[in-house]
């Protein structure tokens, strides 16, 4: 018995840290996972494996930063398997960068990826989430829409309105059986906390730093995000609308 047998849950952004974690989650919990990336051979590469498993995992490529893609993504995963009961949306992007130079391009390019697709890929899923009468909504905000840092504007603002948005549309479909919830992250170690320690002058300190911020002592795993997300796609948490789940090792009350 898997925690979610029998239910579908999209996810994005399968192909490398969290979003790969979950993949492998869910689909050992008895998902059906449709995944989406723009990572083309990484997804199919988790696909085969997967499917070799004996799990149930669809992959799509799509790169999110349009709404076309976000409508194309939802009409796929209802033509694969029939229906969405989990909408996980997992992609998004770092920016680093001061404010006096993030132009209009990366502004465009980071509330694209990370808060447009939300909104555009919920525009589309909640409406099937309303014929079923239920579905579970996770969008991946961050630690950085509740506390603040340097040369990360952009991308605060950017997890702030995904926890807004977040918010206003758990207020509107709450009427409708549809649990929608963000999941705040901390510092984990995936291959873009890892690319932004890279950024600096020296990679090994700025990761020491980083680790000086955890009263944990350590950065976070995906896998423990990941199993933060299968509990609000479980049926267990049947009260819970609009929150923010941060998840963070303790870094937002140190
Ligand atoms: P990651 O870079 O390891 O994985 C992100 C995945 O999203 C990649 O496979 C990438 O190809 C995909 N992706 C990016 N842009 C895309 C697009 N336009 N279309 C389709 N796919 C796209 O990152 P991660 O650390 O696993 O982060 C996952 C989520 O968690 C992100 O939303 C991130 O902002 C958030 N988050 C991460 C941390 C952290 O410390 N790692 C902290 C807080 C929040």
């Amino acid at each position: 018995m898997g925690r979610l047998d029998g239910k579908v849950a999209l996810i994005t952004g399968i192909a490398s840290g969290i979003g790969r974690a979950a993949a492998m989650l869910f689909t050992a919990e008895g998902a059906q996972v449709f995944g989406v990336d723009r990572d083309e051979p990484t997804g199919q590469a988790l696909a085969a494996a997967l499917q070799a498993d004996g799990r149930s995992f669809h992959f799509f490529a799509a790169d999110l930063a349009n709404e076309s893609a976000c409508v194309q993504v939802v009409e796929q995963c209802c033509a694969v398997y029939g229906r969405i009961d989990v909408l996980y949306n997992n992609a998004g992007i770092a920016l680093i960068e001061p404010f006096g130079s993030t132009d209009a391009a990366m502004l465009e390019r980071v509330m694209a990826v990370n808060f447009k697709s939300v909104f555009y890929l919920c525009q589309q899923a909640i409406p099937q989430m309303q014929r079923q009468g239920s579905g579970v909504v996770i969008n991946t905000a961050s630690e950085l829409a509740i506390v603040a840092q340097p040369l990360y504007t952009a991308y605060c603002a950017s997890k702030g309105a995904v926890l807004s948005l977040t918010r206003a549309l758990a207020l509107e479909y709450a009427k409708d059986n549809i649990r929608i919830n963000a999941l705040c992250p901390g510092p984990i170690a995936t291959p873009m906390l890892q690319s932004e320690f890279d950024q600096a002058d020296d990679p090994a300190q700025a990761k020491a730093e980083g680790i000086a911020t955890m009263p944990i002592g350590r950065l976070g795993d995906p896998v423990e995000i990941a199993q933060v997300a299968l509990f609000l796609a479980s049926d267990a948490p049947a009260l819970m609308h609009g929150a923010a789940l941060v998840v963070d090792g303790g870094k937002t009350i140190f």
